[in-house]
């Protein structure tokens, strides 16, 4: 399982794309990890010894670089046996680095508008900062650190974040497809994933941010998996979802969506596909 942790859900963009800022987006406080917190994920990350090795720093709704204590995150996970992986719109690294290249980063992932000019970066980033992410990306790439880079401008599925975003909001070009396929088998996400946002909860995934997607909090957990394995409301998204095929609202048109039977061989794909079929022609 991916375990990320959230330090902010503040940005430094304002892309158009994006529910960040938008009227019903996400409806939390703007905040950071307090002191307490951070102490918490120390105890929580040490006592867990995760077979996953390596610990995702990610917001559904912001950027880990607005967090300005990132370094001490970084050091701190290090210090408990981790290595860190994050992702950034790649404005404010500057503000991290030389520093950052001394500790343990597995990679991390830009997206941005490689390519662009500063006009098509600030008309879709909302935010004239396109010279400064292209100097931030050179001195990255002189480090050993392994980054990969997402042009937005490539990406073929878009958000709709329910309603939010209409395909005006899109770069020019783009159209919104139809994220109306038919999702029989529950998420990847119910049993890939967890967020420990920066308030604390457990949220069962890290794509979109909702209090439907909260099953638990670190505050009084031992271990990441106790908080999973405890979770009586992760068990009723998991089985609403396999025995009666009703997802959480917030999961209807995300484009994240992934059946969780992909990970596993086709032959035994298609035996629980066909349970699940026939399971729900009996509940009928
Ligand atoms: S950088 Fe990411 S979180 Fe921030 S507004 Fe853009 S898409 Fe949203
Ligand atoms: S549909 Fe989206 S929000 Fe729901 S579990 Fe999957 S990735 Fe997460």
């Amino acid at each position: 399982m991916e375990i990320c942790i959230e330090p902010t859900n503040i940005c430094s963009a304002k892309c158009t794309f994006c529910w960040y800022g938008k009227d019903g987006g996400d409806l939390r406080p703007k905040g950071f990890i307090s002191k307490p917190t951070f102490g918490q994920i120390r105890r929580v990350l040490k006592n867990s010894n995760l077979r996953q090795r390596v610990i995702s720093l990610s917001t559904p709704s912001g950027d880990v670089t607005c967090y300005p204590h990132l370094l001490d995150l970084i050091a701190m996970i290090n210090d408990v046996g981790y290595r860190v992986r994050f992702y950034s719109n790649g404005i404010l690294l500057d503000r991290f680095m030389p520093e950052l290249f001394k500790l343990k980063i597995a990679s991390i992932n830009i997206s941005t508008m490689i390519g662009s000019t500063p006009k098509e970066y600030s008309s879709t980033f909302g935010v004239d900062s396109y010279d400064r992410v292209m100097q931030n990306i050179e001195t990255l790439k002189a480090s050993k650190i392994p980054i990969s880079i997402k042009d937005v401008q490539k990406r073929t599925r878009w958000d709709d974040f329910n309603g939010l975003i209409t395909e005006a909001d899109l770069p020019p070009g783009h159209t919104m497809p139809s994220l109306n396929e038919h999702r029989r088998i529950p998420c990847y996400g119910l049993y890939g994933k967890a967020l420990i946002e920066y308030t604390g909860d457990i949220s069962v995934c890290n794509c979109r941010q909702s209090s439907d997607l909260v099953i638990s909090n670190i505050m009084d957990k031992r271990t990441v998996q106790a908080a999973i394995r405890s979770s009586e409301s992760l068990k009723a998204i998991r089985n609403s979802w396999w025995l009666w095929g009703e997802m959480l609202d917030i999961c209807k048109t995300c484009s994240h969506y992934h059946p969780m039977t992909r990970q596993i061989p086709r032959i035994l794909r298609r035996t629980i596909e066909g349970l699940v079929v026939s399971v729900r022609r009996q509940e009928r």
